[in-house]
């Protein structure tokens, strides 16, 4: 462990009075935008009834005596993950992740919540720790086979998510974290999720001092190109006095759905699925992160360039949006994922037969492939919803 982050454990169990009686802190294992996240030893673990152990479950064999469990669980330190929110987040932003975690500790393969704890104004949750591998040291070489396992996983904590109704709103690998070698996953970070049908954005908070600086600080690099809305037109007025539409978009860039950068205001748990597509484009092509924009405009530019601009206009439509640009290097009709991909994995050299190009796709990418094109659907009313994906031939077959 490095000296910064001793220094920095210290600090945190300076400033949190009587965290170090409880836990015993080990190293830090994430820090973010709104938390930073440490792995420690729960050291008044001694009961044998904490059946939330996930680790502990996954070595469970259906013939194990409650006895034979009771060793192991004892003898073993059981660890957890202590994510320390910033004290810039609003209290009701805090209080939001830590409601939306407890109404599902229930979830397969979401992280349940242990408990939670406030010293004057920082709160800390606690969640098992769960043994995972960086998703930069399996993504190229994952077979399709693993990929199925994977979303299998992720599908299954969407399912419930979604059926609590609840957006998670920020899918992407750091927040799902996967072992490949259970091939079991855990969802995390509940952050950014909402209720569906309540918007963060129009909602009371606004009154919140806090919630209201940490906007400001948050909008303020986008908020140019944002109140123009799409790239400006050479016929574009140059003083609209329109007042610019206002939408949830939180997330991570590279992963929000298209009715999220055409700022609708009616997102639904589909903007979850086209992010879980994000992934498995990521996964087919090797390539990491796949979309890589500046902002939203950008953002939306990179999704015109494979779907082309007959969609997006189509898309932009649907959400009382105009989708004008004077780029002429987009198709009308974009390309198609077989290429994209074959062009992402050095595949496509030589050939200008696009027989021979399909060809070089084996079959189970081309499943996968039928499959992605039901997540990254732009209309989000007829993207494949996280029960459908289980269902689907590509996540449903059996195991080879
Ligand atoms: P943030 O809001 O800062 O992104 P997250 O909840 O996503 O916070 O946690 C940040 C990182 O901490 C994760 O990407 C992961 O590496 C690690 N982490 C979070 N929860 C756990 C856990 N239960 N077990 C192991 N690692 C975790
Ligand atoms: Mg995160």
């Amino acid at each position: 462990v490095e000296d910064s982050v001793l220094e920095d454990i210290a600090r945190f169990q300076d400033s949190f009075k009587g965290i170090n009686k409880r836990y015993r802190l080990i190293n830090r294992i994430g820090e973010g935008t709104f938390s930073t996240v440490y792995k420690a030893e729960d050291l008044h673990y001694h009961s044998f009834q904490n059946d939330w152990d996930i680790e502990a479950k996954e070595n469970e064999r259906p013939s194990s005596s409650p006895k034979k469990k009771a060793i192991r669980s004892s003898s073993r330190p059981r660890y957890v993950a202590i994510k320390k929110i910033y004290v810039t987040s609003s209290p009701i932003r805090i209080l939001n992740e830590l409601s939306l975690l407890h109404d599902l500790k229930a979830s397969p393969n979401v992280c349940p919540l242990i408990t939670a704890f406030r010293y004057q104004d920082q709160v800390v949750a606690i969640l098992p720790y769960f043994q995972h591998k960086d998703f930069r040291d399996y993504f190229t070489d994952f077979t399709v086979e693993e990929m199925r396992l994977y979303f299998r996983s992720l599908f299954t904590a969407l399912k419930w998510v979604h059926r609590a109704k609840i957006l998670h709103r920020d899918i992407k690998p750091t927040n799902f974290l996967y072992s490949p070698q259970h091939s079991r996953g855990v969802l995390v970070d509940f952050g950014l999720a909402e209720r569906e049908g309540t918007d963060w954005y129009h909602c009371n908070c606004e009154h919140d001092p806090v919630e209201r600086a940490y906007r400001i600080k948050h909008s303020h690099h986008e908020s140019l190109r944002e109140t123009v809305g799409l790239p400006a037109m050479p016929s574009y007025p140059k003083n609209d006095q329109r007042p610019s539409r206002r939408a949830n978009r939180a997330g991570t860039r590279g992963f929000r759905a298209p009715e999220v950068l055409l700022k609708c205001t009616a997102q639904t748990t589909a903007i979850d699925m086209w992010s879980s597509g994000v992934i498995l484009l990521t996964f087919l092509s090797r390539r990491f992160p796949f979309f890589h924009s500046a902002d939203d405009i950008d953002a939306l530019l990179e999704i015109t360039a494979i779907f082309g601009k007959r969609r997006m206009r189509e898309v932009a439509l649907l959400h009382g949006q105009v989708f004008q640009t004077n780029i002429t290097s987009y198709s009308e009709s974009g390309i198609s994922f077989d290429k994209l991909i074959l062009w992402c994995t050095n595949r496509n050299s030589g050939s200008k037969n696009s027989q021979t190009r399909v060809a070089a796709l084996s079959e189970a990418e081309r499943d996968a492939i039928k499959f992605l094109e039901r997540c990254l659907e732009c209309e989000p009313g007829k993207r494949i919803t996280a029960e459908e994906a289980l269902e689907h031939p590509f996540i449903a077959a059996p195991e080879e």
